[in-house]
């Protein structure tokens, strides 16, 4: 049984994502930091397969704490072969109301939460000569987006470092790719109002929002062999919005 292991994997892309690779055959390791009740809810609705699910409450920009959950899942499931880096936080605004500590929380959680989890997971990686590891990205990264520029940033910085690590890691067998989210209608939304919803829906060329699970597949396509040729990419699932 293959091990996957993913950060905020509670609700919304996560909690998706944990459900198609369960429906796949995986055993799964999900790390959340304090959304107990999502947490909740995602272990009764798996409840037939508690053997192959563990949930270990860690805070993603806490080297520490990741150290010790990815023992706790090593520990339990074996080796880690895929790795999905998916927790994070939005902040919006504009920039020049941001100070250090904003800038600290999203670059802590949004990069430093991806740097921790290959710091833990990848050596071993590398030792197998295999694993897979998917990022989520956003669009913003690569586009920018006005209000949300340290959002922006912090993803950028994830495709970066997903671009490099594809190239240093490919000759140890190991891929790494990110999906970039266009709107997805997730908790991560509910600051917005439905006008603003109904706007960002008719910007998407498609004309709606997306849906978790359609970001899901293709997480799940690129830590497969279906993907074995496809590294160092950051995958749009936007319905054409850039
Ligand atoms: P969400 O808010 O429902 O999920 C975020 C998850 O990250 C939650 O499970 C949360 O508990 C977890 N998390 C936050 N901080 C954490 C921390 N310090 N340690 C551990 N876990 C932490 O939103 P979502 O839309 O499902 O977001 C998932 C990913 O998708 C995020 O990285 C987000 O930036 C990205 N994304 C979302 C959209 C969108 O429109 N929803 C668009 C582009 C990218």
């Amino acid at each position: 049984m293959k091990h996957l292991l993913i950060s905020g994997g509670t609700r919304g892309i996560g909690a998706a994502t944990v459900r198609r690779f369960i429906t796949e055959g995986f055993s799964v390791t999900v790390l959340y930091s304090s959304d107990e009740e999502a947490k909740n809810s995602l272990q009764n609705e798996l409840s037939s397969n508690a053997d192959s699910l563990l949930f270990i409450k860690a805070d993603v920009s806490d080297p520490k704490q990741v150290s010790d959950a990815v023992s706790k899942a090593v520990e339990r499931f074996n080796n880690v072969d895929v790795l999905v880096s998916n927790a994070g936080i939005s902040l919006s605004g504009l920039s020049d109301t941001f100070g250090f500590n904003d800038y600290r929380k999203v670059m802590d959680i949004n990069f430093g939460g991806f740097f921790n989890l290959i710091h833990e997971i990848v050596p071993s990686m590398i030792s197998r000569k295999e694993g897979s590891v998917v990022a989520v990205s956003s669009m913003w990264g690569q586009e920018g987006a006005s209000c949300e520029a340290l959002y922006s940033a912090s993803k950028g910085a994830v495709d970066s470092y997903v671009k490099s690590l594809a190239k240093e890691l490919g000759p140890s067998g190991i891929r790494v790719n990110a999906v970039s989210p266009g709107v997805i209608l997730t908790d991560m939304l509910s600051c917005y109002s439905k006008e603003d919803l109904d706007a960002l829906a008719g910007d998407t060329p498609v004309q709606r929002l997306g849906d978790p699970k359609e970001v899901a597949d293709v997480i799940y396509y690129l830590s497969s062999s279906e993907s074995s040729f496809i590294t160092g990419q950051i995958v749009g699932v936007n319905g054409g919005f850039c």
